[in-house]
């Protein structure tokens, strides 16, 4: 999960450095608003815990997709050794499968999580 918000100056979104799994841990954390700086115009900014939003991070997905991938097609190519392992295969196949899918359902999870908790 990605915290990003937009800037104040030139009103592109930039990604924040900060962590935090909802916006009453980053207030809790940071207080109020936290000191940022645009990675586009650098413009430095006080940005309210409020204006913070959270969306997927693609890195993460992709290794994801990219573990998935390289087991599927691992598993098309040594079929046959993998069917001398007998059923373990299927659940390690199975496992790094759904790998990709898991990771893009926790990520959309916290994501959903964050952006619908707000700070008073
Ligand atoms: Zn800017």
């Amino acid at each position: 999960m990605n915290l990003y918000t937009r800037c104040t100056s030139c009103g592109n979104h930039f990604n924040l450095k900060i962590k935090g799994k909802d916006r009453v841990e980053i207030k809790m954390k940071y207080g109020d608003s936290i000191a940022s700086q645009c990675s586009h115009c650098h413009t430095q900014q006080s940005t309210p815990i409020k204006k913070i939003k959270a969306e997927t991070n693609q890195l993460i997905i992709s290794i994801g997709f990219i573990i998935g991938a390289v087991a599927f097609l691992s598993t098309f190519f040594f079929i046959g050794k993998y069917l001398a392992l007998g059923k373990a295969v299927y659940f390690i196949y199975g496992g790094l499968t759904s790998l990709p899918f898991l990771l893009w359902r926790i990520e959309e999870k916290s994501v959903r999580s964050f952006n619908s908790t707000n700070v008073k």
